[in-house]
């Protein structure tokens, strides 16, 4: 028997014990549910409830074999690459002018990564435009751009300024609102066509 056929064999053993676990597993889980809703119900059934229990240990039992036996054919599927990687270093050492070719790898798939930058937002809804410039197609010209935007003075400005001035600072500090762009309406224009997209309105 080859390493490679050894190899093989061990693989698929594993598969097949991975297998078994996730059933022994599954069973588990039946038994533990049956347990509670036993427990729940308070039947009072204690040979189903023993049997039960002799179930899940038998089940435990069963998978704690399992896993040793995977330790044990993991140790060995390792021993056998550790052995063919040897091999196969002191194959290349005495035959340098030989090259080895590399073995295809049929069943490896590479998947390119995704690029870093990610893709920029175009915003389409007229209703969801941010206050600062943003990409869109314009209405008009329907050519993909980024908008200008520009503030002019709302109701809000007025409403803020007259709120300042009724609290008696007389100073000229009801003028600040008309320094911030926050109490000021904005206008979206499209800088290709000067088209004014959309005005978002402060009250
Ligand atoms: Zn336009």
């Amino acid at each position: 028997m080859t390493s490679s056929d050894s190899e093989q064999k061990i693989s698929a053993e594993l598969k097949q014990l991975s297998l078994m676990r996730q059933q022994l597993l599954e069973r588990k889980k039946i038994q533990c549910i049956f347990q509670e809703l036993r427990n729940r119900a308070e039947f009072g059934q204690a040979e189903g409830a023993a049997s039960n229990q002799h179930e899940i240990d038998s089940i435990d039992d069963k998978l704690k074999q399992l896993t040793e036996r995977k330790a044990e054919l993991q140790k060995s599927h390792d021993n056998i690459l550790h052995a063919k990687d040897k091999k196969e270093d002191s194959l290349t050492s005495s035959q340098m002018t030989v090259p080895v070719a590399p073995v295809p790898a049929s069943n490896m798939i590479y998947i390119e990564a995704p690029p870093s930058i990610p893709a920029p937002t175009v915003i389409l809804d007229l209703e969801n435009f941010p206050p600062c410039p943003c990409r869109t197609q314009c209405p008009a010209c329907e050519q993909f751009i980024v908008t200008e935007t520009f503030t002019s003075v709302s109701s809000l400005t007025w409403l803020v300024c007259f709120m300042i001035a009724l609290t008696g600072c007389a100073a000229g500090c009801c003028l600040i609102p008309f320094c911030i762009d926050t109490f000021k309406s904005t206008t979206h224009k499209c800088p290709r066509c000067r088209t004014s997209i959309i005005t978002i309105k402060k009250l």
